[in-house]
């Protein structure tokens, strides 16, 4: 379980910062919400932790290892995007491997691990299903269970849960959450739902035009007197 550092961490593009400036400790263990507008530098910050883009200055540090050489695979992070479809000619299972299959971890392990997937997002008899066979919140679960295969110490989620309709958003959160207590990963979340925010986090830190305007807990950062 990993504690992420980012030391002012900045990402510009031509003369625009996209990151400002981000200071940042997650802790062990910590569910750490990014919450703010849209273009505030949310989804770019989360890039940079996964590799998925360079910063242009600042340190980000994973266990005391500075992320900077590593490609993406290489991170031991786990991601969901909202629009980090599955792979469609692939059958659920198959997609869920596909992580242990870049490490490769094969045979008997790998049949192991992709079944304790499953069975941990409420999906244990879908492995032969092709995505383009489940409802919305199916795919999202077996991006879940893609994300945490290889029981990476840190999980990066952005939105994960905006293209859901309320009702199985409020479920996938109760499952979210659940998760994170049983496996006990490090999370940082995006989103742009306050209410979400409060629901799920240990903290959340504000976001504003490329930097963090506040960080704490929602009864730190709402019910100050
Ligand atoms: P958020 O996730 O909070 O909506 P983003 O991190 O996506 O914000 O974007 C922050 C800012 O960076 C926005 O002004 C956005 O337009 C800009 N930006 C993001 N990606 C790029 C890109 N590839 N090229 C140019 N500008 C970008
Ligand atoms: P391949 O035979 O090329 O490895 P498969 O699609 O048969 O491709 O399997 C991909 C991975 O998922 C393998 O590790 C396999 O053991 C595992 N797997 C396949 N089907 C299931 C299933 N229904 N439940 C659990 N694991 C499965």
């Amino acid at each position: 379980i990993a504690t992420l550092e980012l030391r002012d961490v900045r990402k510009l593009y031509g003369a625009t910062a996209a990151v400002d400036g981000v200071n940042l400790t997650l802790k062990r263990g910590e569910f750490l919400t990014f919450l703010g507008p849209s273009g505030s530098g949310k989804t770019t910050t989360l890039a940079m932790v996964a590799g998925l883009q360079t910063p242009t200055s600042g340190r980000i540090i994973l266990d005391g290892q500075p992320l900077d050489p590593l490609p993406p695979y290489r991170r031991n992070i786990g991601m969901v995007f909202q629009h980090y479809a599955l792979f469609p000619h692939m059958t659920v299972a198959k997609n869920i491997a596909f992580p242990l299959e870049m490490r490769k971890i094969d045979g008997e392990e790998r049949k192991r691990r992709v079944a304790e997937a499953l069975r941990l997002v409420g999906l244990p008899d879908f492995g032969d299903r092709f995505p383009n066979q489940l409802s919305g919140g199916q795919q999202q679960r077996v991006a879940l269970a893609r994300a945490m295969v290889f029981q990476p110490p840190l999980l990066l989620m952005d939105e994960p849960l905006g293209a859901l309709d309320k009702k199985l958003r409020e479920q996938m959160q109760l499952e979210i959450l659940r998760l994170h207590r049983d496996l006990g990963m490090s999370i940082l979340y995006v989103t742009h739902d306050q209410e979400e925010a409060l629901v799920m986090s240990d903290r959340i830190a504000v976001f504003n035009d490329g930097r963090i305007q506040q960080i704490g807990s929602a009864e730190e950062l709402y019910e100050r007197p």
